[in-house]
């Protein structure tokens, strides 16, 4: 019989046979041209000519998880670090609807007109859920999108919070050897990921919008702390007395808080990013952090803090993937959870067993 299935066991289940599925839909197409590969030498090549659909692939390499393909993107990267460095970064944070994709069109335009090139990438931890990221969307951004000096991308979409800040932090070195001197790093402003996004910027700007009152009773003091500028957006109509009022509140806050690191004192200003108000005022005001900063030997002491902070995050997550991943360990951490959970062994010696295991076994 062709399918047991059909048999009078059982009842009720009839399968038909199938029809034999052609080679291909179309015989016609003598599928797709592949695109060529490229040498790491390449990648460099096209990058620091400012070659834009290169840039792409390599951040595209960048974010893919195969292992071939990371060591491609690390070797490009590594060759691309004698020609990054040069550009101003600015993480911009703020709560879903404070208007950051407005603004950032209205900033990206504002310093394109002083020249230079401007890249917006995205932190955006949410997406490895949508499978999918809202952030740095092209459509979010309207002219900014089409602006031939303007390169946007959308945040990685995989991993933990840590592995896709490290991709961000990754692709900002591939497009400043692009010749990107003004990076942008957008996030949405709820919690961790304003923390990745400070560990790779020189200036980090919070969008705020004016509420009932109680604006800073939303806002962890974390990331208040963190900020160099507070901005509070929709500073327009019937709306500005109450942004002037939340810039108030927003000041005397600040006040509170213990001088920052670098000496500067963060700044509150009311603006519109919609109507455009007061977007040179915003931006004179981090040119002027950059000054002092630069002046006060602050902007080189923070990026070499956080070239240091990348590279035992780097060392952490190669550490915690190779043991995590290895299949030995794998099949040995649920009898451990056992043993843990009958009280068997403590939780520490039983992590101390395996880490052990590991180490005199698999390394
Ligand atoms: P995002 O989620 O932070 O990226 O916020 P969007 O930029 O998408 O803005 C959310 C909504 O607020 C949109 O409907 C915008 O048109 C509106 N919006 C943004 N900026 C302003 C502004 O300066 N004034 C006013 N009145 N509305 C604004």
């Amino acid at each position: 019989m062709e399918h047991p299935e059909n048999s009078d066991e059982y009842k009720g289940l009839a399968v038909n046979s199938g029809v034999v599925s052609p080679g291909s839909i179309n015989p016609y197409l003598k599928g797709r041209k592949k695109r060529p590969t490229l040498s790491v030498q390449d990648y460099v090549d096209g990058i620091v000519k400012g070659n834009v659909t290169v840039l792409s692939q390599a951040v595209t390499l960048v974010e893919s998880l195969k292992p071939e393909h990371q060591a491609i993107a690390q070797e490009v990267i590594e060759k691309c670090l004698p020609y990054s460095g040069n550009s101003v970064r600015i993480g911009i944070s703020g709560v879903p609807g404070a208007g950051k994709s407005t603004s950032i069109d209205a900033f990206g335009l504002h310093v394109l007109k002083e020249g230079g090139k401007l890249a917006v990438l995205a932190i955006d931890p949410s997406s490895e859920r949508t499978k999918g990221s809202i952030l740095g969307d092209k459509t979010r951004m309207e002219r900014l999108a089409v602006h031939p000096k303007a390169f946007i991308r959308p945040s990685p979409a995989a991993g933990s919070l840590g592995g896709v800040a490290r991709k961000t932090r990754e692709t900002i070195v591939l497009c400043e050897a692009a010749g990107f001197d003004k990076i942008f790093v957008e996030t949405v402003g709820v919690g961790q990921s304003e923390t990745a996004v400070h560990s790779m910027v020189d200036f980090f700007l919070l969008i705020q919008l004016a509420g009932t009152g109680d604006e800073l009773q939303g806002i962890k003091r974390g990331i208040m702390e963190m900020a160099d500028g507070i901005i509070i957006n929709k500073a327009d109509g019937d709306n500005a007395p109450k942004a002037e009022m939340a810039a108030n509140s927003f000041r005397n806050a600040l006040h509170l808080f213990p001088p920052s690191e670098s000496g500067w004192t963060p700044q509150v200003l009311t603006y519109s990013g919609f109507y455009e108000y007061r977007i040179k005022e915003v931006w004179d005001m981090i040119w002027a952090y950059m000054d002092f900063v630069k002046k006060n030997g602050y902007f080189q002491y923070r990026r070499n803090e956080q070239a240091k902070y990348w590279m035992y995050e780097s060392i952490n997550e190669t550490l915690k993937n190779g043991f995590y991943n290895n299949p030995e360990i794998a099949s040995r951490l649920a009898e451990a959870e056992r043993l843990v959970l009958g009280g068997e062994q403590t939780s520490f010696s039983a992590a101390q067993k395996l880490i052990d295991f590991y180490y005199s076994n698999l390394k």
